[in-house]
């Protein structure tokens, strides 16, 4: 290494400067996240081992308004998401929630009994969701 300091490095320094709110702003947990997956990732996937240079990059210019910094997070992170397979927290419970809705709310018209049917529904689904969320996380699936 040739500079002082590698990105990982960079970015604790950032994070421990910035207030909390422009930390959440600017998605520094997501970044360090993707930082941390990458370097798991990089032995096995040419992309990952070639994000090291966008993540050199992305760190110079971390900003809640720079549109070039977020649309490199959000390449990376939809890297993450369709090649490594990894979820969003909550994402099973997002999805299993409104599936869940949805049918009971099918089966309410069906049985005349709308809000006992739409709230078995939101049980149902919220409980699949949860459980699929939980899995997920042990898995380390989640980003
Ligand atoms: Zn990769």
């Amino acid at each position: 290494m040739n500079e002082d300091k590698n990105y990982q490095e960079k970015l604790i320094d950032i994070i421990e400067d910035l207030p909390e709110k422009e930390i959440r702003k600017s998605k520094l947990d997501l970044l360090q996240r993707i930082i941390e997956r990458t370097d798991e990732f990089q032995e096995n996937c040419d992309i990952c081992r070639n994000n090291h240079e966008v993540l050199e990059n992305i760190v110079r210019k971390v900003h809640y308004n720079d549109q070039s910094y977020l649309n490199d997070l959000k390449k990376l992170k939809g890297h993450m998401l369709g090649v490594h397979k990894l979820v969003d927290e909550g994402h099973y419970m997002a999805i299993f929630l409104s599936v869940g809705i949805a049918i009971g709310a099918g089966l309410g018209v069906a049985s005349d009994n709308m809000p006992i049917m739409i709230s078995a529904g939101l049980c149902l689904g919220s409980a699949v969701g949860v459980s699929l969320d939980v899995k997920a996380k042990k898995d380390k699936k989640v980003l």
